[in-house]
């Protein structure tokens, strides 16, 4: 490979919007999400950050869900 075509893929930091942080490897230098593994209520069983916008109660309504 020719040094400065290909991207370099590397160990990178992925932050969360609920602050956690994890290293994952990628060619990006840096990645952003909204939800991970610690946040996100399908592994948590607690509701954080999808109901500080209220998806999860749109989604609860729109299904008739009790929550
Ligand atoms: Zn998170």
């Amino acid at each position: 490979m020719k040094k400065g075509i290909h991207p370099q893929y590397q160990q990178t930091t992925v932050t969360c919007a609920c602050g956690e942080t994890f290293t994952t490897g990628s060619t990006r230098a840096n990645i952003r999400v909204e939800i991970c593994s610690k946040c996100h209520p399908f592994y948590t069983g607690q509701r954080k950050f999808v109901d500080a916008e209220g998806r999860v109660q749109k989604f609860a309504k729109k299904y008739g869900l009790q929550i």
